[in-house]
């Protein structure tokens, strides 16, 4: 068994010290399968923040529109306004976090739709609307249970007795975020859904919006017209501690930069944590915490040479890792430009995420800027995506 060297490495010239590569496919995939669980009714949203948590939000966004998705949420202005103009204009584009006071202008502008989250931002957008923008459509969020954004009970009641304080927007979407949702058994999901059922109950004939990607997996009642999921669409495993309803999506591949026969007892990297006998085979490889790589994986994430383990020995530095190659066959040759998977098909993210020490979405949004990106689209034909044609190539 030989290294690992994709048939398209040419097209990711050895440049940089690691390789992303990007499933297209698996990732309307998993838009699909998330749709094809909701209730009759419901649409299903892409939540593309972060940079389309650190996978390209322009590439991302256009490939789920094409598989039919039309709704997409970004967490802040700046985002939403790169994204919107990357998109055909019938894609309905919200900001989260909503707007900041004075930027209501540049929302409507961009035809950026915000998400309402207190009793001043629903203020400054009336008064926006009222006087520049009549019937600009916003979302309003209602606090059913995480204290983070969105209004209280107290709020949202003094809201719904106030004809007047929306009678200038057009309010066409009432949503809230759950707590807990990858914990099915919590009491407060229940308590949300309820919460949330209230809410809406006060708002007739405005279309709801409550489950997350884990919510999805709640049920139906989580479900309402809306669903709005984002983790679980780039492959991250919705319904933690059972088995993951969803494609991969992500390949990382670290480049060999170098492979030594160590010849004495020696430690391994900064701080000297990690001690090798003489005669140990040991890899040095192009990517560190500057990558996105958490220090944390250090000493716990074992990447893969083929179908071989390698764990990583030593601290990770800022721009390497040390790998020992004892697994890997003595007559096996290793060579400098081979590939090491950190994220692959024998360690899914969630697991390089629970060795390190966090979660999925951590390590996605971390992925550095410097890595060769690689766009692959396996399955659709090129008409079935905005991201440039079938097969693979590279895209920025
Ligand atoms: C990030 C976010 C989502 C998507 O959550 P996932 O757990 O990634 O599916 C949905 N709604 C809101 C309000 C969010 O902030």
């Amino acid at each position: 068994m030989g290294a690992p060297v994709p048939a398209a490495d040419a097209l990711a010239a050895p440049r940089a010290g690691g390789i992303l590569t990007v499933d297209l496919a698996a990732l309307a995939d998993n838009w699909r399968r998330l749709r094809d669980r909701l209730v009759p009714g419901c649409q299903c949203a892409g939540v593309v923040k972060a940079d389309g948590y650190g996978l390209g939000a322009g590439v991302v966004a256009r490939t789920l529109y094409a598989a039919g998705c039309r709704v997409f949420f970004v967490a802040h202005l700046d985002e939403g306004l790169r994204l919107k103009p990357a998109l055909p204009t019938d894609a309905r584009v919200s900001v989260l976090s909503g707007p900041l006071p004075r930027t209501e202008p540049e929302f409507t502008a961009a035809g950026l739709v915000p998400v309402l989250n207190s009793p001043e931002q629903i203020e400054g957008w009336a008064r926006h609307a009222r006087t520049r923008a009549p019937g600009a459509s916003a979302a309003i969020h209602v606090d059913t249970g995480m204290a983070r954004l969105g209004l209280t009970d107290t709020e949202f009641s003094a809201l719904v007795d106030d004809p007047d304080a929306t009678r200038d927007f057009a309010c066409d979407l009432v949503m809230s975020h759950l707590a807990c949702a990858d914990i099915p058994g919590h009491a407060l999901n229940e308590s949300q859904a309820e919460a949330f059922r209230r809410a809406r109950a006060r708002l007739p004939g405005v279309p709801g919006s409550l489950a997350n990607s884990s919510g999805i997996f709640l049920g139906p009642g989580w479900h309402h017209d809306l669903a709005r999921p984002g983790v679980a669409l780039y492959g991250v495993n919705p319904t933690p501690g059972r088995p993951n309803p969803m494609a991969d999506v992500v390949r990382l591949q670290a480049r060999i930069l170098q492979v030594r026969r160590v010849d004495a007892l020696m430690t391994v990297g900064y701080g000297a944590t990690h001690g090798v006998e003489s005669g140990r085979r040991l890899a040095t490889l192009g990517v560190g915490y500057a990558d996105g790589l958490p220090r944390a994986a250090g000493g716990c994430v074992t990447g893969y040479l083929g179908d071989v383990p390698v764990p990583l020995v030593g601290r990770v530095s800022m721009d390497l890792i040390t790998v020992d190659l004892g697994a890997v066959p003595e007559n096996q040759p290793v060579a400098p430009g081979d590939l090491v998977d950190l994220i692959g098909p024998n360690n899914p993210v969630d697991h390089v995420a629970a060795r390190a020490g966090t979660i999925g979405y951590e390590i996605l949004t971390a992925l550095g800027s410097r890595y060769a990106r690689r766009y692959v689209d396996t399955r659709c034909s090129p008409t079935d995506h905005g991201a440039g044609g079938a097969g693979e190539g590279l895209t920025p």
